[in-house]
């Protein structure tokens, strides 16, 4: 209670700090010429402010969940022509009319997400650019709907309270509020679940699926959210300027709608709109280069790719940091270090926790083409135990893992978990029945915190989807704090203390430890480790194999791919050999070690035999 009451008012205060730029826009047009500059001005702004709330919708679909889409006028275009058709040939209200232009918006955007599932990013761009042109070419000449290249005229403006909002600066404002209350949702979003499982998409969609995230709904609601935003902004275009024809919603429009969001700063709602603001103006300003414009569009996207990964509010972030540091020098606290880790012995070579089998492989083969990969692989695994899967490199290990785990799917043969066959599961539902895992080569997400990407890891416990995230701060709020507090715990269960570096700034040894907490943070029944101490030096394997004592003792059962003996010897209570993707031999780690058979995979049939 007292950490939601804590999370509110720290939301407050952090909502409060960007009040000054609503302010200062409401204000600005008191502040333009009297006369036709100052109207001209002044439908400019409502234009901007149009276009930024549609600009909101790429911070969504760019910025957090990194898919591509040159689509956005479409979406700009399909909400101004569904709402104005609404509004004005069927005399629909104001309101209801917005209302039927958001869920056509959001249906189209499902649509395009679906598709895009299949595709690659350079693919996709086609995609939307495809569906962009269609949206045009359907506009123009479908004249029963839109009215063709005549367009809609005597768009209305909407009554609130029982007041008309009819001039341009009262519409400037509404739309304002309105803009607002967007840029809230895309804020909101951020913070949740979902926004976590956005950002994880962005950044690997196969470690975002390991954690329970399904990618399929993920990226349809950044379609759909995305598609709704550009529709939003539509009907305020379209209420705006009270007219509307075909020739608006143009690829150019789209092309700009990038630029707004790329040159602004994609991850940034404050950046997105400066780029609205700053590409609305700019042509503006060098009309007299008006033949260039596109030219200096695409100018200003390659610098910005180039020079500036995070936009200008990036760069604007770094110089107000940079100056702070120079006049405002504060010593930092050092946080203090966890205490190290108390040392549990391990007896070596422990006999089975149990018989009873929690996982059991039968016959599985997976062939890639001619590679045989893995070949009839028999493997019981029972609760408690700490199983260990050795064999020299290539030999197929990686792959049994990415089968069980739902990232392949098997050639032949069954794998029952708890009685259920689990072959062939995608890889977000395989983590919900209680098996999480790691990876040879890690996948965290780079540019999250460690304690975020721990706290994806906690996805598949939480329940509230969009609505509640929107709607119901306290359910969400409650869920994300559950997340967070839960990732800390785990972290120091583990002795790590960096909690709010970025995964790509952290050192090997601790990305692999980060990775074992975000595996072990829902609180798994069987979890898999794909060679933990690869790369590590002598220190940190020592502490590993503290780490998976610890993780042990809480009751995880642990199916473990390794390759140095040493370590194998004193964590495991089972091993299993493979070579040439077959079981070779199996037993205690010594009985194995001792196995011919075994000795001859690893040194050559000479050294066997000598
Ligand atoms: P290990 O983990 O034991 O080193 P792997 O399971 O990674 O071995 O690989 C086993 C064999 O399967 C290797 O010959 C490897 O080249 C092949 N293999 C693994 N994944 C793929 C894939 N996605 N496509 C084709 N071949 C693969
Ligand atoms: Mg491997």
């Amino acid at each position: 209670m007292i950490l939601m009451l804590a999370g509110e008012f720290r939301m407050i205060v952090k909502i409060l700090k960007f009040l000054p730029f609503p302010i200062i826009l409401a204000l600005i047009p008191l502040f333009l010429p009297e006369g036709r500059t100052g109207a001209y001005y002044q439908t400019l702004l409502i234009l901007t402010v149009s276009y930024a709330t549609a600009a909101l919708g790429l911070t969504v679909l760019l910025g957090y969940s990194g898919q591509i889409s040159l689509a956005q006028a479409a979406f700009f275009g399909i909400g101004a022509y569904v709402f104005s058709v609404l509004a004005v040939t069927y005399n629909v209200p104001y309101w209801l009319s917005l209302l039927a232009a958001l869920a056509v918006t959001s249906a189209f955007g499902f649509i395009l997400g679906a598709i895009s599932l299949r595709l690659a990013s350079h693919y996709l761009a086609l995609v939307t650019i495809g569906f962009q042109i269609i949206t045009q070419v359907v506009l123009n000449n479908w004249r029963g709907f839109s009215g063709g290249a005549d367009g809609i005229s005597n768009i209305p403006r909407p009554t609130l309270l029982g007041l008309g909002i009819s001039t341009d600066l009262g519409f400037y404002w509404f739309s304002l509020i309105v803009f607002c209350g967007a840029a809230y949702i895309v804020y909101r979003l951020r913070q949740s679940r979902l926004g976590w499982a956005l950002l994880a998409l962005r950044e690997d969609e196969i470690a975002a699926a390991s954690n329970g995230i399904s990618v399929f709904w993920t990226k349809v609601l950044a379609f759909a959210v995305s598609a709704a935003l550009g529709g939003l902004g539509g009907v305020l275009y379209a209420s705006g300027s009270l007219y509307i024809s075909p020739d608006v919603f143009n690829f150019y429009q789209s092309v700009s709608f990038f630029a707004m969001a790329l040159v602004g700063g994609r991850e940034s709602i404050v950046g997105t709109s400066l780029g609205a603001a700053l590409i609305t103006f700019l042509p503006e300003v060098l009309r007299f280069l008006h033949a260039y414009t596109i030219a200096i569009y695409g100018f200003l996207i390659v610098v910005v790719v180039l020079f500036l990964p995070d936009g200008l509010y990036g760069l604007l972030l770094r110089g107000t940091a940079a100056l702070s540091r120079k006049f405002l020098t504060v010593a930092r606290p050092q946080p203090a270090r966890p205490a190290p880790l108390p040392t549990t012995s391990a007896p070596t070579a422990r006999p089975c926790a149990t018989t009873e089998p929690l996982l059991e492989i039968k016959s599985l083969s997976k062939h890639f083409g001619g590679i045989k990969a893995v070949q009839n692989l028999d493997l019981t695994i029972c609760k408690g135990d700490v199983a260990v899967l050795i064999g020299p490199n290539g030999s197929g290990k990686t792959t049994v893992l990415n089968v069980l785990s739902g990232i392949y799917n098997t050639t032949s043969g069954s794998i029952m978990y708890r009685g259920q066959e689990i072959g062939n599961t995608p890889p977000n539902r395989v983590n919900r029945l209680g098996i999480c895992r790691t990876f040879q080569n890690i996948r965290l997400f780079p540019e999250l915190t460690a304690l975020e990407n721990v706290a994806v890891g906690y996805y598949s416990k939480g329940t509230v989807g969009l609505i509640g995230t929107l709607l119901s701060r306290p359910l969400g709020y409650r869920e994300e704090a559950a997340a967070r507090v839960k990732a800390r715990e785990v972290l120091q269960f583990l002795g790590f203390d960096r909690l709010d570096i970025k995964a790509k700034n952290l050192p090997y040894g601790q990305q692999r430890i980060v990775e074992i907490a975000r595996a072990i943070v829902s609180s798994p029944e069987l979890l898999l480790l794909d060679e933990p101490a690869a790369g590590m030096n002598h220190e940190e394997t020592a502490a590993l194999s503290q780490i998976l004592y610890r993780i042990h003792a809480l009751g995880l059962t642990m199916l473990l791919i390794e390759h140095d003996m040493s370590f194998v010897a004193s964590v495991a209570t089972r091993a299993y050999v493979m070579d040439f993707g077959q079981k070779i031999s199996e037993g205690s780690v010594a009985h194995v070690l001792q196995d011919p058979a075994v000795v001859k995979a690893y040194l050559g049939d000479d050294i066997a035999y000598a």
